[in-house]
């Protein structure tokens, strides 16, 4: 079995990462920018927002972060967003999800100008991957498509099998493996029989929230099987796949964590770096 190194690929990435941004800065004399907005102390999300932006440095981005209390009025950081767009050093803007109740978060991802919106949410750059024109990529299935990619460089007519229908992973997962010509099923919370359509794939990418869902007697030996999920329970951080049984029949399979969460972040500086390419054409 394959244990695929999220980790380690993480890491490659991130220095190619690095000399791209060495070489874009001799070219054009400035380096791309990201600026994060983070409302509220939620834990989590100040964890998330504290490894985004040692990262952006480590590769040599220019990263701000602009904090806001729970309290902030929609209006403020709509305004505020509407100052990142028009700010030539920002290349990427984030806000980082989720928001409290009364900001409304469709809003403010369409407010983020399409060429500056790093994660891929908005309607612009979600229609354009589904019609398969050059958009920014949610961060986690690009990720995943990267990971599957170093396993099985040829994906011409594999059949892939996506567990969970969400905008964040499971549709654009969807579509990227669309592209490379998968034919490809997604399954969710009303599919009838999941195990028999896992069992039908090349590749399982379970995207669910529910902890150790894929079960060993639902791949096969040569299946590639990417684990999605963050899931925390009494015996700690597990994903959706049950990892114990499932690396004991698979082709190859990510931990958790270890495997997808790492490629997330490294991500999201390849798609500052595009954004920055963009514009500068
Ligand atoms: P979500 O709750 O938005 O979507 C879950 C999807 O799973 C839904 O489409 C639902 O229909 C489907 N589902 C629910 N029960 C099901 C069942 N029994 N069988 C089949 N499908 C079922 O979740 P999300 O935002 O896509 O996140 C999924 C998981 O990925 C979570 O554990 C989350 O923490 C994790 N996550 C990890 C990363 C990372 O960087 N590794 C990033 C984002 C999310």
């Amino acid at each position: 079995m394959i244990l695929i190194d999220g980790k380690k690929v993480a890491a490659e990435l991130r220095e190619e990462l690095k000399h791209e941004v060495t070489g874009l800065k001799a070219k054009y004399n400035k380096v791309p920018g990201l600026t994060v907005i983070l409302i509220g102390d939620l834990t989590p999300s100040q964890i998330y927002v504290r490894n985004k932006e040692k990262s952006a440095n480590e590769v040599g981005l220019k990263s701000e972060v602009i904090k806001y209390p729970d309290s902030v009025e929609e209006k403020t950081v709509l305004e505020k967003i509407e100052e990142l767009n028009k700010d030539e050093t920002v290349s990427g803007i984030l806000v980082q999800l989720p928001l409290p109740k009364h900001i409304d978060k469709q809003k403010v991802i369409e407010t983020i100008i399409p060429s500056k919106d790093v994660d891929g949410f908005h309607p612009m750059n979600v229609g354009n991957l589904s019609s398969g024109y050059e958009s920014s990529v949610p961060c986690t299935p690009l990720g995943c498509y990267l990971l599957i990619k170093k396993v099985e460089p040829n994906l011409n007519g594999k059949k892939a099998v996506i567990v969970g229908r969400s905008n964040l992973n499971g549709k654009p997962m969807t579509q990227l493996l669309l592209k490379e010509n998968c034919t490809v099923t997604i399954t969710h919370s009303k599919t009838k029989d999941l195990k028999a359509e896992c069992l039908e794939a090349d590749i399982i990418v379970a995207a669910v929230g529910i902890p150790e869902l894929v079960k060993g007697d639902w791949v096969r030996k040569d299946t590639i099987v990417i684990d999605v999920g963050i899931n925390k329970t009494d015996k700690g951080i597990v994903g959706d796949v049950d990892f114990d049984e499932v690396s004991k029949k698979a082709k190859a399979l990510t931990p958790v964590p270890g495997g997808v969460g790492p490629m997330t972040i490294a991500c999201l500086l390849k798609n500052t770096i595009e954004c920055f390419k963009r514009s500068q054409i």
